[in-house]
């Protein structure tokens, strides 16, 4: 099936030529049917799947007839996050080129006066974020009565993060005759509930099972203690095959903290979590986007949906509390075919989470294992320097091109162990001399074992 075959528009057939797009996505070809013929729908997809374009695309043809008038929005989709939100309105453009069509980005953490400068001029589509769009409906500056499209994205999403109730109010302040699109990467039995309440007998599809992980990620998880986790996570992004990575962290305070313990170490990272401002987010995106930065350090929230290009790894520092955050986590690699990869550090603590997650992911999580004269070294290693650390005692780092072996003087098995990863641990030395020579290092420091190289056991 072509693109054609879905009866879209000359301008929307164009526009998809030239992003080079060659056929529609599983979602694209069973959504845009429904939605061109004016039906709710409820549809289930991961991220990564062409769900965006498989409401964005349908949407600018039947918005194309009609004009907007001011203040009185023609769609409004709804968006969990601020960066959802901006990725959305950019597909808008990629795709809309070719028609005439006007949208807004109502989003917190930018001034309100340009949003109403776009507001007033009347726009096709509104791209909101639930908060936002209720301050501006507080302040009269916007008006749903005309709303004929109404997109619910993420909804699940919208679920956890608490955002029903403003949801729930959006939805009564637009008309019921209306054509309601709702999407979710998973469906518990509350979105069902939802989808009950605002959709009116909709076609439902599905391009997975529910909860479901790509197949293009490999996932694997590593039993560490809280003390082994940093070094464990500098060990992984040392490694050549690790081109970037988001890096999940389960609190804001965490994110700040492995975010400085990467700097330190030289690893060009930044973090994205939900108190920054929009601003500062959307320089820190950018920059990821143009490899300028190759680690984000990040929280569920800030992190959601994102869509970055040939992210290879994502790593989870914490495993997710809530089992279906992990599909998401791990839905941001792995995207369009690519191959990508997961790995999730769980101290004992987190093994209920982990076989929380262990059962939506269907046990597709494999374990690293540690072998004895591994787990013997890690253990004497972060002993040595957790007593180093007691002490006062400030570790030197190994100076570039000196090998593990030499500085430690390690028993023959374990220094064999290491020469097998010394190509991994010169880059490690490389990035390091970067630093200050004298820096006190925590955990097993840089005495990761090779099974920790991704690369390696996949
Ligand atoms: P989404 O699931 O909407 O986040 O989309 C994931 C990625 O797939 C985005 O980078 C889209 O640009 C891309 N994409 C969407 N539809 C297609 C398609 N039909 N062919 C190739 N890439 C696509």
């Amino acid at each position: 099936m072509t693109f054609k075959d879905l009866e879209l528009s000359e301008e929307l057939l164009r526009a998809l030529t030239e992003r080079d797009y060659k056929q529609p996505t599983p979602i694209q070809k069973q959504a845009i049917p429904y939605v061109l013929m004016n039906r709710d729908l409820l549809g289930c997809a991961q991220t990564g799947t062409g769900k965006t374009a498989s409401f964005v695309l349908p949407m600018l043809d039947i918005l194309e007839q009609g004009r907007a008038r001011m203040r009185m929005p023609r769609s409004l989709i709804l968006e969990p996050t601020r960066e959802l939100a901006a990725q959305v309105a950019e597909n808008f453009d990629l795709y809309g080129k070719y028609h005439n069509l006007t949208k807004a980005l109502l989003i917190g953490g930018v001034t309100f006066n340009e949003q109403d400068k776009l507001l007033d001029r009347g726009v096709d589509v509104l791209i909101a974020t639930p908060g936002r769009l209720m301050d501006h409906f507080e302040r009269g500056n916007v008006l749903l009565n005309d709303v004929k499209i109404l997109v619910i994205d993420e909804a699940d999403r919208m679920l956890d993060m608490g955002f029903i109730p403003d949801v729930d109010k959006i939805v009564s302040k637009i008309p019921p005759m209306r054509q309601t699109l709702m999407f979710s990467a998973t469906m518990p039995k509350e979105i069902k509930k939802l989808a009950d309440r605002f959709l009116s007998n909709p076609k439902e599809v599905t391009v997975s099972p529910p909860s479901a992980t790509a197949d293009t990620v490999t996932q694997q998880f590593v039993k560490l203690s809280t003390r082994q986790k940093r070094s464990a996570l500098r060990r992984i992004l040392g490694d050549d095959s690790v081109r970037n990575a988001l890096i999940f962290c389960n609190r804001k305070r965490d994110v700040s903290e492995v975010l400085q313990t990467l700097e330190r170490h030289g690893f060009q990272a930044g973090s994205l979590h939900g108190d920054m401002d929009q601003f500062s987010r959307t320089a820190t995106l950018e920059k990821f986007k143009k490899d300028e930065i190759k680690y984000l350090v990040c929280s569920d929230v800030a992190a959601r949906g994102l869509d970055i290009e040939a992210m290879s790894h994502v790593i989870n520092f914490d495993v997710p509390t809530h089992a279906e955050d992990y599909v998401h986590r791990i839905g941001r690699t792995g995207r369009a075919g690519r191959q990508g990869h997961a790995i999730t550090f769980v101290t004992s603590e987190e093994r209920k989470y982990l076989d929380a997650v262990q059962d939506l992911a269907k046990g597709s999580i494999s374990e690293i294992k540690l072998d004895t004269i591994q787990r013997k070294e890690i253990e004497s290693k972060e002993e040595k320097s957790h007593q180093a650390h007691r002490r006062g005692h400030v570790r030197s780092k190994p100076e570039a091109g000196e090998t593990r072996s030499e500085k430690t003087n390690l028993p023959p098995a374990e220094a064999k162990l290491i020469q097998s990863n010394q190509g991994a641990i010169k880059k490690s030395e490389q990035k390091m001399s970067h630093q200050q020579s004298h820096e006190e290092v925590v955990g097993f420091g840089d005495d990761i074992p090779a099974f920790l190289i991704p690369a390696k056991k996949v």
